[in-house]
């Protein structure tokens, strides 16, 4: 039986570095030890719009958190997976774990991962009927989930932050408001082609993007946000992902000092 906990649970924060802003974790890392955060939410739908197929396929890097999911919903389910994986065949915990959850890799390298399009006939040659998840999981059905978030917030806020990879969740998260404001904290450099992705995935206008903590690029980390991480463990006790969650936090703390009087959410994500 798949037990999730939801509505996952919200987080006052007392920092008195944030002066009078106020600011809430919304810890979707809670909801299940295997389909962290909003890697469930972009799920959800898309195991319900598989039914038929007996196979996932997806994209991701030789480190995506999405992949991980997809594994382990996989087994969950009862679905075989296959992961694509961009560039050569290497061995880390993350694919480990995909591995040991069912999944069947398949290494491309980077030239080829760009043509995505062009790789589905032999992938469905080489592995049958399947049903396609894009990278990150980011579709239609992805932002559907992803909106649920929203009314499970009992508190009335101004702000929604979300860290942003591919887009799905920021998208979801603004499709879900009728007030306030989501605002996503790109975590991959020249983050801006976001924007264009974000509107073509939802047609609210309730968001913005902030391209400016990414700390040198996708999976990339600085001092400052170590230190930043560190200092929030000492003070919290939450150890931070550092890939996106911290990235998102790090940008809400430089920022508070504008956002005075304001109630904050953070989206725990992972
Ligand atoms: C995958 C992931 C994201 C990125 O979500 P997108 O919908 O791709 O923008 C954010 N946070 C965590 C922890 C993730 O694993």
């Amino acid at each position: 039986m798949l037990q999730l906990n939801l509505p996952s649970p919200l987080q006052p924060i007392a920092d008195e570095r944030l002066g009078s802003m106020r600011l809430f974790l919304k810890r979707d890392d809670l909801i299940h030890p295997e389909l962290p955060g909003n890697k469930w939410r972009k799920l959800k739908y898309n195991l319900d719009v598989a039914r038929g197929h007996d196979t996932l396929l997806t994209f991701g890097g030789a480190y995506s958190n999405h992949l991980r999911a997809v594994a382990a919903a996989g087994r969950i389910f009862g679905l075989a997976t296959v992961g694509v994986v961009r560039g050569e065949p290497v061995s880390n915990p993350v694919l480990d774990f995909a591995v040991s959850r069912g999944m069947r890799l398949s290494f491309v390298d980077r030239a080829a991962y760009r043509n995505k399009d062009a790789l589905l006939p032999g992938l469905r040659a080489e592995f049958g009927d399947f049903y396609l998840l894009p990278e990150g999981g980011s579709n239609e059905h992805a932002v559907r989930g992803c909106a649920e978030l929203v009314p499970e917030i009992e508190v009335p806020f101004d702000l929604i932050c979300v860290p942003c990879g591919t887009g799905g969740t920021l998208a979801g998260v603004a499709s879900g408001l009728h007030a306030g404001h989501a605002l996503g904290f790109a975590v991959l450099k020249g983050g801006g082609f976001l924007r264009e992705v974000v509107a073509g995935l939802t047609s609210s206008q309730r968001w913005s993007l902030d391209t400016d903590f990414h700390h040198g690029g996708y999976a990339r980390r600085t001092p400052e946000l170590d230190a930043f991480i560190a200092d929030f463990q000492a003070r919290h006790g939450l150890l931070l992902d550092w890939v996106y969650v911290a990235k998102m936090l790090h940008g809400i703390y430089r920022r508070a000092g504008e956002w005075q009087g304001r109630t904050v959410i953070a989206v725990v994500t992972g």
